[in-house]
């Protein structure tokens, strides 16, 4: 590589602390991502994926070691990161255009300038018809649609997106993977994208991080050196799905071989 990483995590470990015990999240994880790259992350459940992507965003901060963003250490949120939530978040009594419209108006754009950029993100992700409709009227897939609006309407530095399609039906997770892809490379945003889906990170992603359960670590790290549109079936994909799946430590691999054993449902077609 030869740019500057736009995200680095450096020796980085958290634990949550209540009343009565630690919770190790993440142990000395260091990691860089570069510009306009597609990064998934991937491990079994409760080994600290969120809570990574939450101290990248700022909603969280290290108990030792640092985010940096694009040369500045990272100490809140800020307009410079897209989240992406798997529940969408969004505000049920405003529309599709409202929802875009209010985080941008509420750090100062003009209305008539946050309509315009709304609608822009609207045309790219193919909402149009759909601006006055309330998020209850809306399928999973549409409602992700505008959540994935709402967070590039910034124009962030990066797209932050936490298992954003874990909660869609099979046929509709395989084309909002395929959207995606089209989206990024239409807007060249750095994408940090969690999943637990072996399938959905080989479709995916330029690189795939794997991590340990927890307390979560990096196991290790494939690139995926595969040509776009990719299918989820030739025999280069399989081997890098191979590849991931043996990184895994067997305990680790058993809960994702569980949710491969869920996603076949991607191959019927
Ligand atoms: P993942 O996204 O990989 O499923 P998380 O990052 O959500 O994992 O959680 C990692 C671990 O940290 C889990 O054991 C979870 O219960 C714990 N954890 C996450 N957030 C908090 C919190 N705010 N307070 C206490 N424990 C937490």
């Amino acid at each position: 590589m030869n740019s500057e990483p736009i995200v680095e995590i450096k020796g980085v470990s958290k634990t949550f602390t209540d009343s009565h015990n630690n919770v190790h999240a993440l142990t000395n994880v260091d990691l860089e991502f570069w510009p306009s790259t597609f990064n998934v992350i991937i491990g079994p459940s409760g080994c600290g994926k969120s809570t990574l992507l939450y101290l990248v965003a700022g909603f969280e901060t290290p108990t030792t070691g640092q985010v940096i963003l694009n040369g500045e250490e990272v100490k809140e949120p800020g307009p410079d990161r897209g989240f992406v939530f798997q529940d969408y978040a969004l505000f049920p009594w405003r529309t599709v255009l409202g929802n875009i419209t209010f985080g941008l108006t509420n750090n100062g754009w003009k209305r008539k300038e946050a309509i315009e950029r709304a609608r822009e993100y609207i045309r790219l992700m193919n909402l149009e018809g759909f601006e006055n409709a309330f998020p209850h009227t809306l399928s999973g897939g549409m409602k992700q649609r505008v959540g994935i609006a709402r967070a590039l309407a910034y124009d962030p530095l990066v797209l932050l997106m936490d298992e954003p399609f874990g909660a869609l039906d099979a046929q509709t997770r395989k084309y909002m993977q395929q959207e995606l892809v089209r989206i990024w490379q239409e807007t060249k945003k750095t994408v940090l994208f969690i999943t637990h889906s072996v399938i959905e990170a080989v479709y995916l992603a330029d690189r795939i991080v794997v991590m340990t359960a927890r307390p979560g670590q990096v196991k290790g790290i494939v690139d995926v050196d595969l040509p776009r549109p990719r299918n989820y079936t030739g025999d280069d994909y399989l081997e890098v799905r191979e590849k991931v799946l043996s990184l895994l430590e067997e305990e680790v691999a058993k809960g994702i071989k569980d949710s491969l054993a869920s996603d076949n449902t991607l191959f019927t077609d």
